[in-house]
Order: C-alpha cells, then structure tokens, then sequence
C-alpha cells in the first residue's frame, strides 16, 4: 500500500544547487531580529516567492514557523494590493 513514503529522502537532495551538507539552515527573519514583516517590503517578500509566484514552503527556505506564519499572512497582504502577482505562468 503506501510505501512511497517508505524512504525519508534524507540522502537524495533533488533541489537544484543541492549543497546542503554543512549548511546550517537559519531563518533570515531571526537573523535579522525582524519582529513583523512588512507587507509593502516586496523586495524581501520576493525572495519567498517561487517563479510562478507561490509562496516557498519552509523547508526551502529556512524559516521558522513563526516567521513563516508572518511571512504568508504579509505575502497574502501584497497581493490583495497588487504588490505581489497571485499567479504567473
Ligand atoms: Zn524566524
């Protein structure tokens, strides 16, 4: 039955420019001590997005849960006024 998620992939790093050994991934909101993300801060909300404009899950990116949450919530914000696209094919 569902033994498709039998392996963990632990070993098998499909993302492109896979050179994830050694790197400690942190959430770049921590680093920056940034408390509430600015919706109208499209340039950083950018680098969340995919190039077909959806947002990044968390495990690519890095960011924390907190974070993540604040990030969708400002992204979904930037799109209501037409800061961000909502789709791009
Ligand atoms: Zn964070």
């Amino acid at each position: 039955m569902a033994y498709d998620r039998g392996d963990r992939g632990d070993r098998n790093d499909r993302r492109p420019g896979g050179n994830r050994k050694g790197r400690k991934k942190v959430c770049s909101f921590c680093v920056e001590r940034v408390e509430t993300i600015d919706y109208k801060d499209i340039g950083r909300l950018n680098r969340f997005i995919s190039d077909r404009s959806k947002i990044l899950p968390r495990r690519v990116t890095g960011t924390c849960a907190g974070h993540q949450r604040e990030l969708t919530t400002a992204i979904k914000r930037a799109r209501i006024i037409a800061l961000l696209p909502f789709s791009s094919d």
